[in-house]
């Protein structure tokens, strides 16, 4: 719970269609996850290839079309391409020339995953509105 007395919080995303990075730690007060919403405009790289200490990564492209580097190798990734990376994989993606590229980034730390969620999740009683 938070400070509020709410158990969540929530926001919305206004203006991502002019590119860049809106990263969602401190507004959604996460603590178990990493996550960023990106806009790469047509022809723009991140400028670096990186790697992480203990986070593994997952990239779902969610509109655009782009490349991804990875230990060496390129490919392609278009709407709906999901890749995921380990800690020290060799990473760097760009938008193609003709396309902007929209992907959210979710980091965790690798292997601390220790139920799925049909073991986690606990049905109850309570129900919106639009449930019968
Ligand atoms: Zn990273």
């Amino acid at each position: 719970m938070n400070k509020s007395g709410k158990n969540y919080q929530a926001t919305t995303i206004s203006d991502l269609s002019a590119g860049g990075r809106v990263v969602l730690h401190d507004e959604l007060h996460l603590t178990g996850s990493e996550v960023s919403i990106n806009e790469l405009p047509p022809n723009v790289s991140v400028p670096f290839v990186h790697a992480h200490k203990r986070n593994e990564e997952v990239y779902v492209v969610l509109k655009g079309k782009g490349r991804f580097y990875l230990d060496g190798e390129e490919f392609d990734i278009v709407e709906g391409s999901v890749v995921r990376v380990d800690p020290v994989g060799q990473r760097c993606i760009a938008a193609s020339p003709d396309s902007a590229l929209r992907f959210i980034c979710i980091q965790t730390e690798a292997k601390s995953l220790v139920q799925h969620t049909k073991d986690d999740g606990v049905l109850l009683e309570a129900k919106p509105s639009w449930l019968k």
